[in-house]
């Protein structure tokens, strides 16, 4: 369905010069798998000039994935390049337009799975039903690759293992599992990597954890879960701001709850993240504030006290509740 788009972005990552690789705010296990897979094909291709960038940089826990360690956090990166690689992000407001499309980059390449995503960049593949962007990748590699090996293969299980959340949310499907298993042909160690990944929490984590689930408030007979950290949150548990993540599953697994949301201070406001069970749509939700994600799972930004945010985000969601 997508063999067009692929053998063309492997046309152009070929005979390119220079490229800049970036993904979304805040990445996650899906966009790190897919940019240090993509940095291995690009090697592989014999492409050496490549510069990945994030505008929040790499999480700690994602650093051990071979080249982890050439992404850079930067708010712009400067200078041009033949092709930019927009991986799992789903416009470039979500990389925190940390590249000017128009200026500096002669190609676009955009490589993404989300519900909300519009068409842009000058390639676009765009797959809504693929469980992972890490997938995506997969298919662009195995086009073009001469090797799936074993250091790319770690990098996009990664991403599979952690959009899925270890294979048990809505998006897992026959194709998920399926890569997965070919992945696991090509070397990975799911034992290994599942422990470095969910196994190697730091202290500040988990006391960040701890306290904002004793806060947890539980609304509309017990199907929405609300919890909350603020800045002084992250600052009195030592924690970072990458060590949210996570949070917001343990929410949503009361029973009972139908949508989990996590208000996290930031700048002016609070980050809204937003998961859910069952058959609640709550990326119509986030696009209503100008955010997006997936069915299940989706995110935005609202400026406001906590009083004012939490009120609109819950008049939302109980609006989305009854539909
Ligand atoms: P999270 O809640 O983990 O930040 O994000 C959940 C999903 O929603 C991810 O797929 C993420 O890319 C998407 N998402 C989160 N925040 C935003 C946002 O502000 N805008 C858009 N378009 N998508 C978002
Ligand atoms: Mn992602």
């Amino acid at each position: 369905m997508f063999g067009k788009v692929i053998r063309d972005i492997v046309k152009v990552i070929a005979s390119g010069q220079s490229f800049l690789l970036t993904s979304h705010l805040n990445p996650d296990g899906d966009s790190i798998s897919c940019e240090t897979a993509m940095a291995l094909f690009l090697e592989q291709l014999g492409q050496k000039k490549y510069v990945i960038a994030n505008r929040d940089g790499c999480p700690a826990i994602y650093r051990f994935l071979p080249r982890a360690r050439k992404i850079i956090k930067a708010a712009r990166v400067s200078g041009t390049f033949d092709v930019a690689l927009i991986l799992d992000a789903s416009d470039i407001q979500r990389t925190g337009n940390i590249i000017d499309l128009k200026t500096q980059v002669k190609k676009v390449i955009v490589i993404d799975h989300h519900l909300s995503a519009l068409p842009f960049g000058d390639y676009h593949y765009l797959d809504r039903e693929s469980a992972s962007c890490a997938e995506q990748i997969y298919n662009v590699v195995k086009a073009g690759a001469k090797k799936l090996t074993q250091s790319i293969a770690t990098c996009l299980y990664t991403g599979i293992v952690t959009e899925t959340n270890k294979f048990q949310e809505a998006n897992t499907n026959p194709a998920a599992l399926r890569t997965a298993a070919l992945l696991v042909e090509a070397g990975v160690d799911p034992c290994e990597l599942g422990r470095r990944i969910y196994e190697e929490n730091s202290l500040p984590q988990l006391k960040l954890l701890g306290a904002s689930l004793s806060g947890l408030q539980v609304s509309h007979q017990g199907q929405v879960a609300t919890a909350v950290v603020p800045r002084q949150l992250l600052r009195k548990t030592g924690a970072k701001v990458e060590h949210t993540e996570g949070i917001i599953r343990f929410a949503r697994s009361l029973k009972g709850v139908k949508v989990a949301a996590l208000l996290r201070q930031q700048n002016d406001g609070f980050k809204v993240s937003l998961r859910s069970q069952d058959q609640v749509d709550v990326n119509a939700i986030a696009v209503k504030f100008g955010g997006g994600g997936h069915k299940r799972a989706a995110g935005f930004f609202l400026a406001g006290s906590l009083t004012k945010v939490k009120k609109e985000v819950l008049l939302k969601i109980s609006k989305q509740l009854s539909k």
